[in-house]
């Protein structure tokens, strides 16, 4: 059975970064399963997996367009340290929920000064090229409540019913 959309697909992955350094990894937890077609995982990474089958290692290269998308300067922005709770201690690479003209984000914090804290919006992945090496373990027809929910039910899925 080949991977397709509709199907759930389960895999062991380990993510890097250009130089080398593990992001992410399934090693030492269960695969990983996601419904193919559904957006679950990130579109570069889907096209490169559809066609395989249980058994295949995929090693993809996905640039950041097909990823978590191209760094954006305007997402880096001086907001007055006066914004922020006096009693919390701002440390660089904090990372906390903002709200934004965009909605609520997850922002980094990159540079702190007596008045000011630079924070940078961009998700943590952005602009940056993804390596990966997938194994795919198992591919299996999606079940129509799955495809309706657009996710994965059941071992390693979701578990909301
Ligand atoms: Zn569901």
């Amino acid at each position: 059975m080949r991977v397709e959309d509709k199907k759930v697909v389960t895999i062991d992955y380990t993510l890097r970064d250009p130089q080398g350094t593990v992001i992410d990894t399934s090693e030492g937890n269960e695969p990983m399963p996601y419904l193919h077609g559904a957006s679950n995982i990130i579109p570069g990474l889907e096209k490169q997996l559809a066609g395989k089958q249980a058994g295949d290692s995929v090693k993809a290269v996905i640039e950041p367009n097909d990823a978590y998308g191209p760094r954006n300067d305007e997402a880096v922005q001086d907001v007055p340290r006066s914004q922020f709770p006096p009693n919390i201690d701002i440390q660089q690479g904090m990372q906390f929920q903002a709200n934004t003209p965009q909605g609520p984000r997850l922002v980094t914090e990159i540079g702190v000064t007596d008045e000011n804290v630079k924070i940078d919006a961009n998700h943590p992945l952005a602009g940056v090229t993804l390596h990966f090496d997938v194994k795919i373990v198992g591919v299996r027809d999606a079940t129509a409540e799955e495809i309706q929910h657009g996710h994965v039910h059941g071992p390693g899925g979701h578990h909301h019913h």
